[in-house]
């Protein structure tokens, strides 16, 4: 139970502008942002339009015959002063981010703030070793190499989840190849990438970052079909993927897509069960299960599926649900209204498909404060031949559905049955059986007796319906980039064709 309901919550001085070719500029509308621990209003974002999109796209152009000549040592000090703007205001981070989207405050001190200052110091150092290549050729009359040039602007399409880590994971690298960037925030989570943009604006040159606010259909939309957009980079849902894709189709723009998933933990009876459990408790119940890689399936063996069930629904149980921004709460709520009706519709979808509910049924314990936010328990469900939708449909909350097995064969090929293919993970210690396994599923990251486990380095990204690209890696500075060959005529003679 929460007991404190005189919690510090963040309040921005003024109503939040958007940042546009280094300048603040008003929205002629604006639109609430809810805290949603509380279920009311606590600011107002602007509700830009296609001409603020216009003018910001114009600002990145402009900006970018500068920042696209400044020096890989200027980028990456740039990056560095960022990762470290990142931690020094980690207490207004540790305000914000449960105001806005409902993250509860123990995590963004060991999660948000450190993996996004490790991201943005993580491409700082690449952005000093981003080169081409000298082509070795035939003829020993050419000299033939290639330069890495940054691709233009690029649109950056927010979710709300992870405003910060999912910002670092597309400013970073674009910054370092020596790109310009359009940031679209989720309408909610703007908050969060404004006040992080006014932390750092100081450092780079106007116009080498903006940022519109407002909806998808409007801002989100024209950013997207902009012809002077050189690529599209999208965190988001599927449906949303979908209609990107088609208007970015139009202006023949590139796109990549880091989507949804429906990730997989398979436990073999050889697990070290008190580890395998804590991870899936951790898997599905970190960020309110709020997360694109939550471990939202559990593929238990049929040796160990009862003690497991057993252990984790106790420790689910036992999870205190609150105040985002109470350090006593395990979970807080979800993002909004509407994703919160949303999940409860796949729990009620679950329960008249036969599901058992095994923990999500207790009473939530709020404080009188809270009874309007967006609150549930968090939820195990057990379908032991994984016939429900729940198995197969992304949730994105605290609620995580179990199925038993026998033949490991017949696990894997029930992970794989699903459109997403995000992550992935094995607990065993049965070496041959992690590799086997490991090698058979179908995703862009597994999980060998961990999980969560992202650190800048390892690619991220989804294969099917959990998207293209990869994020947090040497890779990534391959899709903000492109290869530009020169070809020189180091005197080789021509062919007697035209005299
Ligand atoms: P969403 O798809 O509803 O919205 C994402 C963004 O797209 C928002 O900024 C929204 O305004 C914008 N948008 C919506 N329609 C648009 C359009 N037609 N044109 C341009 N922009 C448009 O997603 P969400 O609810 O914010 O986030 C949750 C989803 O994101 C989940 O499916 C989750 O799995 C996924 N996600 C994936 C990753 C990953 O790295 N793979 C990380 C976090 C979240």
């Amino acid at each position: 139970m929460t007991t404190d309901p005189v919690l510090e919550r963040f309040r921005p001085g003024a109503d939040y502008r958007m940042f546009i070719g280094g300048d603040w500029i008003a929205a002629s509308d604006s639109f609430e942002a809810v805290d949603p621990s509380l279920g009311t209003s606590w600011a107002a974002i602007g509700n830009g339009t296609a001409a603020d999109v216009e003018t910001a796209v114009a600002a990145a152009r402009k900006a970018l015959l500068g920042w696209r000549r400044s020096s890989p040592s200027t980028r990456q000090a740039i990056l560095a002063a960022i990762a470290d703007r990142i931690e020094e205001n980690a207490p207004l981070f540790a305000r914000l981010l449960p105001t806005e989207n409902g993250r509860p405050v123990r995590e963004v001190g060991i999660a948000d703030v450190p993996a996004s200052a490790a991201i943005y110091r993580y491409y700082a150092g690449l952005a000093r070793s981003h080169r081409g290549d000298q082509i070795p050729v035939e003829d020993p009359d050419s000299l033939i190499y290639t330069v890495r040039e940054p691709l233009g602007v690029i649109a950056a399409i927010l979710p709300w989840n992870s405003p910060l880590i999912t910002t670092a994971n597309k400013l970073a690298p674009a910054l370092a190849c020596g790109n310009t960037v359009v940031l679209k925030p989720s309408e909610f989570a703007s908050a969060s990438v404004l006040e992080f943009v006014t932390l750092i604006a100081d450092l780079l040159p106007p116009g080498v970052v903006n940022v519109v606010t407002g909806f998808g259909a409007g801002v989100g939309s024209a950013l997207v079909g902009h012809p002077d957009v050189a690529k599209v980079t999208l965190t988001g849902g599927g449906p949303t993927a979908r209609a990107v894709m088609a208007t970015a189709a139009g202006a023949l723009t590139p796109t990549a897509m880091e989507l949804g998933g429906k990730s997989a933990m398979i436990v073999a009876e050889d697990a070290d069960l008190g580890r395998a459990v804590a991870d899936a408790a951790l898997g599905i119940y970190l960020a309110n299960g709020e997360a694109c890689i939550a471990s939202s399936r559990l593929l238990l063996h049929e040796g160990i599926a009862v003690e497991f069930l057993d252990r984790l629904a106790a420790l689910a149980r036992s999870i205190v649900v609150g105040d985002a921004l109470d350090p006593a709460t395990q979970v807080g709520p979800m993002v909004s209204r509407p994703h919160f009706e949303r999940v409860l519709g796949h729990v009620r979808k679950a329960r008249e498909e036969g599901v058992r509910v095994l923990a999500g049924d207790e009473d939530l314990g709020l404080a009188p404060v809270n009874e309007k936010g967006f609150f549930l328990r968090p939820t195990l469900l057990h379908d032991p031949s994984g016939a429900a939708d729940v198995v197969t449909s992304e949730v994105f909350g605290p609620v995580t559905v179990a199925e038993t097995f026998v033949d490991y064969d017949e696990a894997v090929l029930r992970a794989n049955a699903t459109r997403y293919g995000l992550a992935a993970g094995v607990w065993t210690t049965d070496l041959a059986r992690a590799h086997r396994i490991a090698g058979s599923l179908q995703a862009g990251i597994v999980w060998v007796n961990k999980w969560f486990d992202l650190p800048a380095g390892a690619p991220m990204g989804g294969v099917k319906d959990s998207g293209f690209g990869r994020e947090l890696s040497w890779e990534t500075m391959l899709e903000y980039s492109a290869p530009k060959t020169i070809n020189i005529d180091l005197g080789a003679p021509r062919f007697p064709l035209w005299g």
